[in-house]
């Protein structure tokens, strides 16, 4: 989708770090982490958010490849958090569904 930052990313066309990539599926750093890691997985496909994913078979897909991430980074064992925020009150700012995956600390609740 034109002027979707994350599908810019998806496409190559704004410089991401690629941490681990599938076939549907992309996961890369957080511009603005939250913890020391902090890393983001996406649809290469545009779905603006978790109530538009359809069927949500894509959501087992991004899990996956966040788990895949946190035994890549370390952080399987220690614990971790997936958050995906989804419209007004949830405070989603990029309209392209995303999880996030937390880490590297221990991290507080409730949220804000
Ligand atoms: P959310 O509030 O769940 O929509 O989170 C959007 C996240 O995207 C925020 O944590 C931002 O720091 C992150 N973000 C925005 N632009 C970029 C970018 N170009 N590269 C990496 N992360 C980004
Ligand atoms: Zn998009």
């Amino acid at each position: 989708m034109e002027d979707c930052i994350f599908c810019k990313i998806a496409a190559g066309k704004i410089p991401a770090k690629k941490i681990a990539e599938g076939k549907d599926c992309l996961a890369f750093p957080d511009i603005d982490p939250q913890a020391p890691v902090h890393v983001l997985v996406i649809p290469k496909k545009h779905i603006k958010s978790l109530d538009e994913a359809g069927d949500l078979s894509i959501v087992s897909k991004m899990y996956a490849l966040g788990l895949q991430v946190a035994k890549q980074l370390g952080i399987d064992k220690t614990g971790h958090r997936t958050v995906i925020n989804t419209g007004l009150n949830g405070v989603q700012t990029v309209l392209h569904l995303h999880m996030h995956l937390l880490g590297g600390r221990t991290m507080t609740w409730p949220p804000g």
